[in-house]
């Protein structure tokens, strides 16, 4: 019997929202789809299918700006419930593997396989993990019609980075052997858990690649406190968090009761402001962004009422808190009298300190698709210059793409230049 080593999926679906929406309205497959608010109302977009998000179209933005990025935009309303029974059918396959499994959104997931998969090394063990990952992609597809992307390594850190790569429709994995080169070219924003804050930090140390933070041989304390002994193993590509099957559930929340009840917009948004801000940094602080944001308003007259939203790509930043804050106020008219509390919640926590919402400007490249991988990396592992297990390789890709069929050609991350690393290996697989 071998000893069991650590195999460890992360399954995220792409573009979960506009995927069902193109799915369920054929008229609208192969056009750019943004679910959200439309454009002749205030409100923000909460996902954009890959066609709109190569227009520079994001979560979080404000629709009157997405429609001026992407005028043929088909506009849906969010189907929140819809979307959550999707999400249960894609759990129960998922749980369905017998896996420890993590879900930490309502499109995102971690598997620990380890029990169940075995291998000789840990290497081989990751290498024997495949044909189950393919099944179950191919089962999701199949029940759904909805694509998964799924990345696999020996570590949570490294199965996110992988299924994040691999996307969209990706099957990547990610050898111990090869980790530290994989991660080497990397912006290091890449590492769970760093921010802008401490990625402006490393750079004012000379540090922006994963790789010079590797190397690097002076002390991390200043920048990243007690974290740095974390941040240094999580740049090797060594992360021990495991996968856990129950997730609690966590809230933070921020209220505020007026000496004056109130319906002045100043008050109010200032007010909001300022919970954002706290949510915001609370959030940062422990390195957490959230799936669902609420409002809370409770008039003179004790009646409490409050209006949820859920995204989902998860937000962090004061800044998307206030929108989202905002929309929800706006569209269910909730400042129909005078206000006596008004509160700011956020549930549904996931862990990690990236997102492609904090690019803050409209329109601008993501930061993610200078270095995003090519659709020839799919199904694929990563080696790293290493050709030597091609062949084998090239039976895994026999998959193709055959939902979305124009999602490679719009797909932003796809078209620009690769990882840093492509240059050296470029293991085009494509047929
Ligand atoms: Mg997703």
């Amino acid at each position: 019997m071998s000893q069991p080593y650590r195999v460890i999926f992360h399954l995220d679906m792409d573009a979960f929202y506009a995927s069902i929406e193109q799915r369920d309205f054929p008229e609208h497959r192969g056009r750019p789809v943004i679910v959200g608010a439309s454009p002749v109302h205030r409100g923000v977009v909460c996902a954009a299918s890959y066609e709109a998000r190569a227009f520079g179209v994001h979560s979080a933005m404000p629709s009157v700006i997405a429609v001026r990025l992407c005028p043929n935009a088909v506009f849906v309303q969010p189907r929140m419930a819809r979307y959550r029974e999707e999400s249960k059918k894609i759990m129960k396959i998922v749980e369905a593997t017998g896996a420890k499994v993590e879900q930490v959104s309502i499109d995102e997931a971690y598997l620990d396989l380890s029990q169940i998969v075995t291998g000789q090394s840990p290497d081989n063990a990751l290498l024997n993990s495949v044909q189950l990952a393919r099944r179950l992609k191919e089962t999701i597809r199949n029940a759904l019609q909805l694509a998964a992307s799924i990345g696999i390594a020996g570590n949570k850190m490294l199965a996110k980075l992988a299924s994040d790569y691999g996307k969209p429709d990706g099957l990547l994995l990610i050898t111990e052997r090869d980790k530290i080169l994989f991660l080497k070219d990397l912006p290091v924003d890449r590492i769970h858990g760093v921010g802008r804050v401490t990625a402006r930090r490393l750079k004012a140390l000379g540090i922006e690649t994963i790789g010079q933070l590797q190397s690097y041989p002076g002390d991390l304390r200043p920048v990243a406190g007690s974290w740095s002994h974390t941040l240094r193993r999580y740049a090797l590509g060594e992360d021990t968090r495991e996968v856990q099957s129950s997730g609690s559930v966590k809230v933070v929340s921020s209220e505020r009761t007026f000496s004056q009840d109130t319906e002045d917009r100043n008050i109010l948004r200032q007010a909001l402001r300022d919970q954002a801000d706290e949510l915001g940094s609370s959030l940062q602080r422990k390195k957490l962004r959230a799936r669902t944001i609420q409002v809370k308003v409770r008039y003179g007259n004790f009646e409490t009422l409050t209006r949820q939203l859920s995204v989902e790509n998860p937000v962090q930043t004061s800044r998307e808190l206030y929108r989202f804050a905002c929309h929800l106020l706006a569209r269910h008219r909730l400042v129909k009298a005078p206000l006596r509390l008004l509160g700011l919640g956020v549930f549904n926590l996931v862990e990690g300190g990236w997102s492609q919402l904090e690019f803050q400007f409209p329109g601008a490249a993501s930061p993610l698709e200078n270095w995003h991988a090519p659709k020839g990396m799919k199904g694929n592992i990563w080696t790293g210059g290493n050709r030597e297990n091609e062949e084998s390789q090239k039976t895994w890709h026999s998959w193709t793409l055959n939902f979305h069929p124009r999602a490679h050609e719009f797909n932003p991350k796809g078209r620009a230049g690769g990882h840093p690393a492509r240059q050296h290996s470029p293991l085009n697989l494509s047929p």
